[in-house]
């Protein structure tokens, strides 16, 4: 980032300012993206009235759903807290989120500028959709935790935010404005929760609308290209949201949802995904053309939508009295993420967008990914309680065992209960129980369902969620008529468990990670970035030039030399010509899971096939 001269534009917030003042209790922030410079943006705040000598001002160290450290206070420069007569006071940064201000009873007014998460090159990557990007050519994804920050002790006061900008933008968000005109719009949060939970996306708009049973659902999109259109996300999501309120028994919890989604420019490199709001997600992702993935959209999509059951409506003490600078992490990860995953796939097999081969190939899909990328007998509570230091590497798993929890839980349920209570029945029940502002505790989640469902369930918790053992699939799955077969290591020939590219500009095939080489890759000596020119002489064919691997491989005889020409780049990027060679060997490889359908189901299978093929019973 470039330093920049900015007592222009401060003269001008303080100008703006003087014109403001009341201090109350209220937070008075003012944003401006309408002077965007260098990817920074001017935040104004006029405090309530603070009555310590000393008070800490902090931006979050992490937010809800994130389940990752983001520091957002590095993204804060040109930090000043002002008194009434503009004259500044005393500020000392105690860590990279804490701000000290010392005679804090005079204090009026803070200024500083947030730099967008987007292009930040060093620190802990801020995924897409956790993060903020600005850029005046294109607009603002404005997350309320990159951009604002509170007073200790003072997060539940309410919020007054006011952003001027650019005339052709329009904010879509979830929330309802106070006030909007061509240049102004103003919103006001009860608290700092609602305040981070309310993501804006600034831009020229592409917006829209649809009613789905009780709510209006705004879609906005933001693609660059225009290769995504408002238009047709929303004539899918209609089938999408249909099918997720019958499944969840007719209503939706919600009366107003926004599906927020910016899309990257070229050569904008930044994690992608979504992150769950309580009336709104919002979508990081490539500018990929519609038509070409659109069921992964709609499974993101359902996802991210199912979160308004947990952990939006149904939390646990750590979530609701969340600590956005010194956070205590909840053990039941396989519920917000794991249920809500399970759901995203279940309601569209259920609601007929999918088919039951779709569904169980999702499903053999996660056990081959919990098999080979997690530890499968680390207790999926431990994994969650410490996710965000000791097995933060682990955390991906919620989305591969943690919905193979949910199948197994939904089948469990609807067999123990004569088919009167499934999963989507269990939630429902919790939310009645529990809600959006009653917290249940923790330690006490496994017996409060059990009492809720079935003495049977708790047992399951113990050894397969709390405990070690690996999930049992082939039981489970064959209540409902499916074979569960396990993944069978097989002895086969390899490259080496090499990751593979394509480079354009070169017109070769290229080695992107040897991060998980097994043991005949390791002896062929690879790095990441080769390109390989030939395999045992043999050039690449123009078309189709990925075929020539199992063209080779076909030849393959044990104990005989493979041979790659590769060119590799040296220390100065001059490339070298090189040969890698190793005698060609059997590898153990692991093998894939496998779900199919039983020919020949008995009566009690069909039953429950029939009443595992619904969401909530109770419509
Ligand atoms: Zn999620």
């Amino acid at each position: 980032m470039k330093k920049l001269m900015t007592s222009c534009l401060l003269l001008f917030t303080l100008v703006a300012l003087s014109a403001n003042t009341t201090t109350d209790d209220t937070y008075q922030y003012r944003v401006d993206l309408s002077n965007i410079q260098d990817d920074k943006v001017q935040v104004a705040l006029t405090t309530p009235q603070i009555t310590k000598n000393k008070i800490n001002f902090y931006f979050p160290k992490i937010v809800p759903g994130t389940y990752s450290i983001y520091d957002f206070g590095r993204f804060i420069t040109e930090f000043k807290a002002l008194d009434q007569a503009g004259q500044p006071l005393i500020v000392e940064r105690k860590d990279i989120n804490t701000f000290r201000i010392s005679d804090a009873k005079k204090l009026h007014t803070i200024t500083y500028k947030v730099d967008d998460t987007f292009d930040a090159t060093s620190g802990t990557p801020v995924y897409g959709m956790s993060g903020t990007s600005i850029d005046k050519d294109r607009g603002v994804v404005l997350n309320g935790h990159g951009f604002f920050g509170y007073f200790e002790d003072m997060k539940d006061r309410s919020f007054s935010i006011e952003i001027t900008k650019p005339t052709d933008y329009y904010g879509a968000t979830g929330m309802k404005a106070i006030s909007s005109n061509a240049s102004k719009d103003v919103f006001e949060a009860i608290n700092y929760n609602y305040l981070v939970d309310m993501p804006l996306l600034y831009a020229k708009p592409d917006t829209a609308t649809l009613k789905v049973g009780n709510a209006e659902v705004l879609i906005a999109i933001d693609s660059p290209s225009g290769v995504v259109t408002s238009a047709y996300v929303a004539s899918n999501f209609a089938e999408l949201l249909k099918a997720e309120k019958a499944y969840m028994g007719g209503t939706l919890p919600v009366s107003k949802y926004a599906f927020l989604m910016h899309f990257l420019s070229p050569g904008q490199q930044v994690g992608t995904g979504a992150l769950e709001h309580n009336y709104s997600s919002l979508y990081v992702l490539p500018d990929v053309p519609q038509e070409q993935w659109i069921q992964p959209l709609m499974d993101i999509a359902a996802h991210e939508f199912f979160h308004i059951i947990t952990p939006l409506n149904v939390h646990s003490e750590h979530i609701h009295y969340f600590d956005f600078n010194d956070p205590k992490m909840s053990q039941h990860l396989w519920m917000y993420e794991g249920v809500t995953e399970y759901f995203s796939h279940h309601a569209q097999l259920v609601g007929g967008l999918t088919n039951l081969e779709h569904f169980m190939g999702q499903m053999a899909q996660k056990v081959d990914n919990n098999l080979q990328t997690y530890t499968d007998q680390l207790p999926f509570t431990k994994m969650s309680r410490y996710c965000l230091d000791r097995y933060s590497s682990e955390y991906g798993n919620v989305y591969e065992k943690g919905a193979l929890i949910g199948l197994c839980l939904d089948v469990l349920l609807r067999k123990h209960t004569n088919g009167k209570m499934g999963l989507m029945d269990l939630m429902n029940q919790l939310m009645t129980t529990y809600g959006k502002d009653r917290p249940f505790k923790d330690k006490k989640l496994f017996k409060d369902i059990a009492s809720l469902s079935h003495p049977e369930i708790k047992t399951f918790f113990k050894r397969y969620v709390a405990g070690a053992a690996s999930l049992p699939l082939g039981e489970i799955l064959a209540e409902i008529g499916l074979n569960y077969k396990a993944p069978q290591a097989f002895m086969d020939y390899t490259y080496g468990n090499i990751s593979l590219g394509y480079n354009q500009d070169a017109g070769r095939v290229i080695i992107t990670s040897t991060g998980n080489l097994n043991e005949f890759g390791k002896k062929m000596g690879y790095k990441d970035g080769d390109e390989i020119l030939r395999i045992n002489g043999e050039a690449f064919p123009e078309q189709a030039p990925f075929s020539l691997f199992s063209k080779q491989k076909a030849n393959f005889k044990e104990g005989e030399l493979l041979v790659l020409d590769i060119v590799r780049k040296d220390d100065t990027g001059k490339e070298q010509n090189i040969q890698l060679s190793a005698p060609i060997q059997k590898v153990s490889m692991p093998g894939q899971a496998s779900i199919e359908a039983m020919s020949q189901l008995t009566d009690a299978q069909k039953q429950l096939r029939k009443q595992w093929l619904q969401g909530a019973t109770k419509n």
